[in-house]
């Protein structure tokens, strides 16, 4: 058999230099992270040769045995990790996670109630352009002009005039800790069901560093990528067994065909990582680097949507510093440092431009930055940002440039998969 390298040498050029651009540069994404090298031998594994429609121990195909072992072992952690009676770890992403919920608790038409994407929710939430802003009613609440929270009593009027059927909290580019119990109040004062997508902070969740949804929602969904530091994928969790059934259905035959073996398999070994004593001190490390970044950045003259943050995401506020979102992601990208830009609340600016930038600590916390690093990391961006500012016509060349020899230098002290 020929190695990827000699059958398809275009196709392995790209992933070695894909390889090269995680190792050499900054990973600022909050929604990104490098999962551990077990996890990518089981999702490069011979299950993705098997289809297994159907759930553990009921398939629809011969020849079940090993993948029924893999996707119970996935179940069973994920429950553990969670502390939840059911879970389903078929979903292919967080989208269709989002929209097995809505297939198996709401028809056509019916009213949703979750957060606008311009306050950082998320487009599964009701966004005009996305399924769920087109086969539902969506009424979208947001955070507060004064401190950028989110604004629980625009929530609460919007509940009992529109009286949704599902309600969700969740977002991602909101920093701070939600109120799980005040939303199911409301919800059940309202007759709706409570959705929560943790995608963005399941792993604090499952450090015990972040509030669990899990008391409080009907149904958690949320994404096995983010700071859960698995494989690309979905999960949907709830402690109603009857519920649950009806999740079953939606996933498989309602939204799904075949599960994605190699993919369950690979979110067993990241559930079975997550549930290790380590996995706890590398979230309290996400914290502690994401706290890190943000004081660096006020004091550098930034502002902070909320002021700072609870969690592994921040985001910046650039208009004190008198440039665009688009311009600081282009501008840091060449200076070997990713992020994305980001509206922030009430931005004035058209989504393409946007004032914001949004930043997150797991994937440079995961390759070994403390706080240490993530000061430079922050004292870099000040340097290529306010560089931006002052030249007329966003070209800072020179400094991009140094700054990029020192985030290579800088990562080179901590390699990725062993490099
Ligand atoms: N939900 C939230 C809160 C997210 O932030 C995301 C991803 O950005 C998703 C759902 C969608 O996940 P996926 O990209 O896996 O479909």
């Amino acid at each position: 058999e020929r190695s990827l390298a000699d059958a398809d040498p275009a196709l392995s050029a790209a992933l070695g230099k894909e390889l090269v651009r995680q190792d050499d540069g900054i990973e600022l994404i909050a929604s990104e992270n490098i999962v551990s090298r077990a996890v990518l031998e089981a999702q490069g594994s011979v299950l993705t040769n098997k289809y297994a429609e159907g759930y553990p121990g009921r398939r629809y195909y011969g020849g079940c045995a090993e993948v029924d072992v893999a996707e119970q072992l996935a179940i069973d952690r994920v429950r553990q990790l969670f502390g939840a009676a059911y879970a389903n770890v078929q979903p292919h992403s967080g989208a269709q996670a989002n929209q097995a919920v809505f297939l198996a608790l709401l028809n056509a038409g019916d009213t949703i109630l979750g957060m606008s994407l311009a306050s950082g929710g998320h487009l599964t939430h009701g966004a005009a352009p996305n399924l769920s802003g087109k086969w539902f009613k969506a009424v979208q609440y947001g955070v507060r002009r004064e401190d950028g929270l989110l604004d629980y009593e625009e929530l609460e009027r919007l509940a009992r005039a529109e009286k949704p059927r599902l309600i969700i909290a969740g977002g991602s580019a909101y920093p701070r800790v939600i109120d799980f119990a005040r939303i199911r109040r409301v919800a059940d004062e309202v007759g709706a069901f409570f959705m929560v997508d943790m995608a963005h902070f399941a792993g604090l969740v499952a450090a015990g560093l972040y509030p669990s949804p899990l008391p409080h929602a009907h149904v958690v969904t949320s994404t096995t990528h983010k700071t859960l530091r698995g494989p690309r994928g979905g999960l949907i969790l709830s402690n109603d067994a009857e519920l649950g059934k009806k999740f079953n259905s939606a996933v498989f035959p309602g939204l799904q065909g075949g599960p994605l073996m190699h993919v369950i398999a690979a979110k067993a070994v990241a559930f079975g990582e997550a549930l290790q004593p380590s996995f706890k001190d590398y979230q309290q490390a996400v914290l502690a680097n994401a706290r890190t970044l943000a004081e660096t950045l006020v004091e550098r003259g930034f502002d902070i949507v909320t002021g700072g943050t609870d969690s592994h995401l921040l985001l910046v506020d650039l208009r004190p510093k008198k440039v665009t979102g688009k311009l600081a992601e282009a501008s840091l990208e060449r200076a070997g440092i990713t992020a994305n830009k980001n509206a922030i609340p009430f931005d004035p600016e058209k989504p393409a431009i946007t004032s914001g930038i949004r930043l997150g600590s797991p994937a440079a916390t995961t390759r070994g930055f403390g706080v240490a690093e993530f000061r430079e990391v922050g004292l870099m961006i000040d340097e290529v940002l306010s560089a931006l500012a002052g030249s007329n016509d966003g070209s800072n060349e020179g400094i991009e440039a140094a700054v990029h020899e020192r985030v290579r230098e800088l990562c080179a002290r901590f390699p990725i998969y062993n490099r």
